[in-house]
């Protein structure tokens, strides 16, 4: 990987998401060698990814070059590589870009989706954790409006023109909201041939209200603001199969569709080579202790998504959201200093800043401590502390200025089909058969 020897101890850090960030911004500043490794060469504020699905920012406003971070300081190294597995016995990593040792690993890699293992939805579904998923949706929705527009048969029509999304959470009624915003106000102007009422979105949740992990309250103001965008919303309803055309549920419910996206659940995304015992394979998370190390190693941590700190207050493990990853990166470089003095560690302890979704224009939820609150007031703050943590002035600016733009001029502004979705994908199909 061409990164000198040196006298510094080399600490490896595997993912440069919230928690890898926050861990080597303040590591940077030690007497430390820090080597930054991740499959992309930016950093994704997933928070706005629906954003970028529904034409409202372009990618760039929510990514940020790691290579930024790591600049800062002589000692500090990014390599753009997939880690592929850890060798704890010689303490290596192996990635596609070649081996490195290390006297420190930390395992930042995050979550993916989790399909419950449902081959057809895994198949057939679109889902989003990456920049380039939420561009091929972006692509998908924009193409399928087109198609609409030009097919003569009805039935199909009708299937382009249904939006479908399983999972309620915090992802799947952000984006729920988004696309019905899109229908409110670009569609009747972009597409005068598509009727208001002919473009449909579903959201579809097994549990029995939407945003089951917030407060009841907020549940039932986010039921009331989607509804108001004209979302239709089918509560106690699973998904049982998704064939690319045709969604089946555990109730009387099927619905044609063109556009299903699986926002259902995420499951940890761990590093092939430690002991089974350092998981909780059911959650596919490192089990660590309270300093973030993982089970049965000394030199290996595990931050954010990935970890799973079991404790009375949090026998699950902390939320896996932005704000433990955030926390436990920044705590972690603390011990890292500690370790260096022959201090003793410190237990990593929680502070829970709140949660929040917003559902469109004007409305969002807030649950802070007791204070459980929706409607415009949430909102502004949902955009105050989004602006507030997105990194980079450039990218603060200008996701700021593409929310007064739309705000004002009811648009969404990047409704562009760059790289079509299903064109890309039927090139992909033949080029595999040709081979
Ligand atoms: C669509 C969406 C919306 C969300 N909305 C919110 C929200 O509103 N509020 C909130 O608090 N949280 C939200 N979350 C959750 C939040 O984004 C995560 O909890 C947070 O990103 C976890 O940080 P992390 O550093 O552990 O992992 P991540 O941010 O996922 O970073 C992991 C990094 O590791 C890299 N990586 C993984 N495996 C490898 C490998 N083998 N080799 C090299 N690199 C690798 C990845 O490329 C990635 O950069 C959302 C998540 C999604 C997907």
């Amino acid at each position: 990987m061409n990164i000198p020897e040196t006298k510094l101890p080399r600490v490896v850090i595997i993912g440069g998401g919230f928690a890898g960030i926050s861990l080597a911004q303040k590591l940077l500043k030690l007497p430390l060698q820090t080597v930054l490794l991740d499959r992309h060469n930016y950093h994704t504020f997933q928070p706005l990814l629906y954003q970028v699905s529904t034409s409202g920012l372009e990618p760039d406003s929510i990514a940020y070059p790691l290579r930024k971070i790591t600049r800062l300081h002589s000692g500090g190294y990014f390599r753009m590589g997939e880690v592929t597995g850890i060798d704890a016995e010689s303490n290596i990593v192996h990635s596609d870009i070649g081996d490195l040792n290390y006297d420190y690993l930390v395992i930042a890699t995050g979550s993916k989706t989790n399909f419950f293992g449902n081959k057809s939805i895994e198949e057939n579904a679109m889902w989003m954790k990456t920049v380039p998923q939420a561009l091929n949706i972006r692509s998908l929705i924009l193409e399928n409006l087109e198609q609409a527009v030009i097919t003569e048969d009805p039935e199909k029509r009708r299937a382009l023109l249904n939006f479908v999304l399983a999972g309620a959470g915090p992802t799947g009624v952000e984006l729920s909201g988004a696309i019905a915003e899109l229908r409110n106000q670009v569609v009747p102007k972009d597409y005068p041939d598509i009727a208001a009422d002919e473009m449909q979105i579903h959201l579809l949740e097994g549990l029995d209200r939407v945003l089951p992990p917030m407060s009841v309250k907020a549940s039932e103001n986010a039921h009331k603001f989607l509804e108001e965008l004209g979302v239709h919303i089918h509560l106690n309803t699973m998904v049982e199969s998704y064939d690319g055309h045709l969604v089946k549920t555990n109730t009387d419910l099927e619905l044609r569709s063109e556009t299903f996206i699986w926002s259902a659940g995420v499951t940890g995304a761990p590093v092939a080579g430690l002991n089974a015992s350092a998981m909780i394979e059911k959650a596919n998370r490192y089990q660590v202790n309270e300093f973030n190390q993982v089970h049965g190693y000394e030199n290996i941590f595990a931050i954010g998504d990935i970890a799973i700190m079991q404790s009375e207050d949090y026998p699950r493990g902390h939320p896996m959201v932005a704000q433990p990853a955030i926390q436990q990166g920044s705590h972690l470089a603390k011990n890292f200093s500690r370790l260096l003095k022959g201090e003793q560690l410190k237990a990593f302890e929680y502070f829970d800043k709140g949660s929040m979704a917003t559902v469109g224009r004007n409305r969002a939820v807030v649950d802070i401590g007791k204070f459980k609150f929706g409607g415009f007031f949430a909102w502004y703050i949902w955009m105050f502390i989004h602006l507030w943590f997105l990194i980079g002035f450039r990218n603060r600016f200008v996701t700021f200025f593409n929310w007064v733009y739309n705000y004002i001029n009811y648009d969404k502004a990047a409704r562009l089909i760059i790289r079509p979705f299903k064109g890309f994908k039927i090139a992909m199909e033949n080029n595999q058969k040709k081979s």
